[in-house]
């Protein structure tokens, strides 16, 4: 029941990613600004809530990506992903043109195993 739970909450998180994406590549300026007013702060707010749950404990390690029984220190791979996307690719990224660039665009409807 939790594979079928997880497969079917899984199916939805990638079609909604591909239908965010297809808009922004498709949609007219006035409905990506519409979009971008509630999906900004859902995305700002999903972050947020991903990287409380990843809070490095008073040692610097996270505890999701690090258990107590582990001995070395983990990286934690969801900060370094956040500061990949929101910092490093950020300053990177030129200024908005109109036209979806990103590496993410266009993914395929169907999620891939991982
Ligand atoms: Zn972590």
């Amino acid at each position: 029941m939790d594979e079928v739970l997880n497969s079917t909450l899984r199916t939805a998180v990638y079609g909604r990613l591909n239908y965010l994406d297809t808009i922004v590549g498709e949609a007219d300026k006035e409905s990506k600004s519409a979009l971008a007013d509630t999906v900004i702060t859902q995305m700002t707010g999903a972050w947020r809530e991903l990287l409380e749950a990843h809070e490095p404990d008073e040692r610097g390690r996270c505890r999701a990506c690090s258990p107590w029984r582990l001995l070395g220190r983990a990286d934690c791979t969801v900060w370094r992903t956040a500061h990949r996307h929101l910092i490093t690719d950020a300053a990177e990224r030129p200024a908005a043109t109109g036209k979806a660039t990103g590496r993410h665009h266009f993914r395929p409807a169907t999620p891939t195993s991982s």
